[in-house]
């Protein structure tokens, strides 16, 4: 079984409890304003260009089959994305590393592997491996194989996700997930549509299916200034969190715009307005005290 990944980040503190192993699945339903890991959207590898690290020698305007690249007057190569069709000559040939491609496809096996390195540190911290995207639900038969294979080694298994998919993808990973870091991004249902591309009817009728399955779910909020970060969701979040009794928690996420200069190495356009800036922790303090005094537990809120 092979599935399509874009990056394994060992030693992750941010993706469930302990420390983890996070494995970033390609492609996605959504495609999110404010979206932090760009490159997982698309389910197709896709090719990162980093011009300050081209040093210009040229390599790669050699090897490129469809006359992609070249170099300018001073010496640095420019990318037609244009004609490219990402095939992997030209950054196979870049020792500057200034061209990449983001996308491979792996087995369960070889992944395991990579996973199992740290199997002392996630005993030690009551860690373990969190799939995550991207969507992993957009490539649901290698999520269950994976999180399959690592509960077989006595893992702890986390599953990051928008919960934009069909319920019998969910419901099929119930024994195989022990954490649920499951995002609710808006509750207008038009503004949901808006900022994420897709409806949140499925999301929210996903959700309460889990928690009535008994899952353990831990919502997860981005939370974007100029977008989101209102009162309303606030308040939405808030009865959410009333309805659903068997919440662990409410983990606020802060805008930063660490996603945005993934955008330029990969040629994508930055639909985030300039004056969206990442908030003031007293604001995003603010943000935790109001939902805390409506009886929401608020986890883990400043991650900047
Ligand atoms: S990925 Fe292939 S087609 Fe695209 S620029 Fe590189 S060599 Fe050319
Ligand atoms: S191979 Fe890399 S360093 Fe050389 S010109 Fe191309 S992008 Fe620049």
């Amino acid at each position: 079984m092979t599935g399509r990944i874009f990056d394994i980040q060992r030693f992750s503190i941010h993706d469930g409890p302990g420390i983890r192993t996070t494995v970033f699945l390609k492609g996605c339903p959504l495609a999110c304003l404010w979206c932090q890991n760009p490159e997982g959207i698309s389910p197709e590898p896709q090719l990162s260009y980093l011009p300050e690290k081209c040093i210009g020698c040229g390599e790669c305007v050699k090897v490129c089959p469809r006359g992609a690249l070249a170099l300018n007057r001073t010496g640095k190569a420019v990318l037609a994305r244009y004609y490219c069709q990402p095939c992997s000559r030209c950054a196979s040939v870049c020792d500057a590393q200034a061209l990449e491609l983001v996308g491979r496809d792996v087995s369960v096996t070889e992944v395991l592997e990579v996973v199992l390195r740290d199997r002392d540190y996630y005993a030690a911290s009551g860690g373990g491996i969190t799939l995550s995207g991207g969507e992993p639900l957009f490539q649901p038969a290698f999520t269950g194989a994976l999180l399959g294979a690592a509960r077989s080694k006595g893992l702890h298994t986390c599953l990051e996700t928008s919960g934009f998919a069909e319920w019998k993808e969910l419901e099929n990973l119930l024994g195989l997930v022990d954490l649920f870091l499951y995002d609710y991004k808006e509750t207008d249902p038009q503004l949901h549509e808006r900022f994420t591309g897709k409806a949140n009817k499925p999301i929210l009728e996903n959700l309460r299916r889990l928690h009535e399955r008994g899952a353990k779910i831990l919502l997860r909020c981005p939370m974007i200034p100029e977008h989101n970060a209102r009162q309303e969701h606030l308040d939405g979040i808030a009865t959410l969190w009333r309805e659903l009794p068997r919440l662990l928690g409410v983990e606020l996420l802060p805008y930063h715009r660490l996603g945005r200069s993934k955008l330029r190495r990969f040629g994508l356009q930055d639909r985030m307005p300039e004056s969206v800036k990442p908030p003031e922790p007293e604001t995003v303090n603010g943000w935790v005290k109001y939902l805390a005094a409506k009886g929401v537990r608020v986890i883990n809120p400043i991650r900047a």
